[in-house]
C-alpha cells in the first residue's frame, strides 16, 4: 500500500522546527523512518504533516559531558554501535545496537526515534531503562527532562507533547570496572525482542553485588525495573541469583498472539538469570 497524502516540511533549524510543531495540527515527525514508513503505507498511521528531522543541523552526535554520555536524537543507531566512545564508556548500549534488527534497518534507524517509537519490543528502551537514561523534550516553551523509566504511557505511546521533539538521551556513566549484558529471545534471530533483559552490575573487592540494575522488556507497554536490593553483598549466581530470577518471574506480563503471559514470565526469569550472571562474570574479568 501507499502512505495517504500528507505536506512536506523541511525545517533547517531547530527554532524552525520548534515553530513548525507549535503551529502545525497533526504532524508526525520523521526520522530514520524505519517504524514510522511502514505504519504510514499500511495506513496504521495518516499525519496531514510530516515534519523531517533530517533537515535540522545538529541533531546528532555522540559526547560525554560530565559523568554522562549525551546522545543526540538523529544519531543513526548504527553510529552510536560503532562509536568508540558508547565503546568505552557504555558497553551496554554498544550490545543492545547490535541486537536491534539488521545492520541496513540500524544504518537509518535512529537512537532518538528508537526511544521516542517506544515499542514494548524494542532493545534500546530496555538498556536505557537499566542505565537510568533521561529523554530531553525541547520545545519553544523550553526543555524538560524525564526518566526513560516514566516516558512510556502505554502501548505506542509516551509523554512528549505534539509539539515536543525528543531531542536527545542522557545516560549517567556507571563507574570502570563495571559489567553488563543484554540477552533476548526472539521469534527470528534478527527480529524484534519477545522478551529482553539487561543488567549492569558492580563487585566489591570480595567478588559480591555492590551496585546492580535490571530491566526487562516486552512484558507489558514499557520495561520493567527488577527490584534489586536482596542481591546487594551477594555473589552474582547459586541461590541469591536464583531467588532474583523469581522476583523477574512475578512481574507483572500481558500476553499476547505471539506469547501467554506466563510463558513471557518464565523467559524473564531465565534471561534474568542468564544476564546477570553475564554482567557479573564480566566485571570479574574487567577488574581481575
Ligand atoms: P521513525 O520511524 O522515523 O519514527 C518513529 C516514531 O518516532 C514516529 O512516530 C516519529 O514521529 C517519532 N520520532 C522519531 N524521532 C523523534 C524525535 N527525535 N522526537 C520525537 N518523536 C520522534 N527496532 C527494534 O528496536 N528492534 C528490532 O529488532 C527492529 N527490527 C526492525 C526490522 C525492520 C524490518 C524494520 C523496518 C524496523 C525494525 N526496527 C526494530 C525499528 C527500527 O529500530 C526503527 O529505526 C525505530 O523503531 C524508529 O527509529 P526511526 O529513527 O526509524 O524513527
Amino acid at each position: 500500500m501507499k502512505a495517504a497524502n500528507f505536506a512536506y516540511h523541511a525545517p533547517t533549524t531547530r527554532q524552525e522546527l520548534f515553530a513548525l510543531l507549535a503551529e502545525l495540527d497533526d504532524a508526525r515527525m520523521i526520522a530514520g523512518g524505519q517504524s514510522l514508513v511502514p505504519m504510514m503505507n499500511f495506513r496504521l498511521a495518516a499525519p496531514e504533516n510530516l515534519v523531517d528531522l533530517n533537515t535540522v543541523g545538529g541533531l546528532d552526535g555522540i559526547e560525554v559531558a560530565g559523568d554522562r554520555l549525551v546522545i543526540g536524537a538523529m544519531t543513526r543507531q548504527r553510529a552510536a554501535e560503532r562509536s568508540a566512545t558508547v565503546a568505552r564508556v557504555c558497553p551496554l548500549l554498544v550490545e543492545t545496537l547490535g541486537r536491534v534488527g539488521v545492520q541496513q534497518i540500524r544504518n537509518r534507524g535512529t537512537v532518538g526515534g528508537s526511544i521516542a517509537h517506544f515499542d514494548p519490543t524494542a532493545e534500546l528502551p530496555v538498556a536505557a531503562v537499566a542505565l537510568d537514561a533521561e529523554v530531553v523534550l525541547e520545545s519553544l516553551r523550553g526543555a524538560r527532562r524525564m526518566p526513560v523509566a516514566d516516558f512510556g504511557s502505554d502501548y505506542l505511546t509516551t509523554e512528549i507533547e505534539p509539539d515536543e521533539v525528543l531531542t536527545a538521551v542522557e545516560v549517567p556513566l556507571w563507574p570502570e570496572g563495571h559489567g553488563a549484558a543484554f540477552d533476548e529471545v526472539t521469534r527470528r534471530g534478527d527480529s524484534y525482542a519477545i522478551v529482553s533483559v539487561a543488567a549492569l552490575v558492580l563487585l566489591d573487592a570480595a567478588g559480591r553485588v555492590a551496585r546492580l540494575s535490571v530491566a526487562i522488556g516486552g512484558l507489558t507497554h514499557a520495561p520493567a525495573r527488577l527490584a534489586v536490593d536482596a542481591m546487594v553483598g551477594a555473589a552474582p549466581e547459586g541461590e541469591a541469583l536464583a531467588a532474583l530470577a523469581e522476583t523477574a518471574r512475578a512481574l507483572p506480563a500481558d500476553g499476547d498472539g505471539l506469547m501467554a503471559a506466563e510463558d513471557k514470565q518464565h523467559l524473564a526469569a531465565t534471561l534474568t538469570e542468564r544476564v546477570v550472571r553475564r554482567a557479573g562474570e564480566r566485571a570479574r574479568r574487567s577488574t581481575g
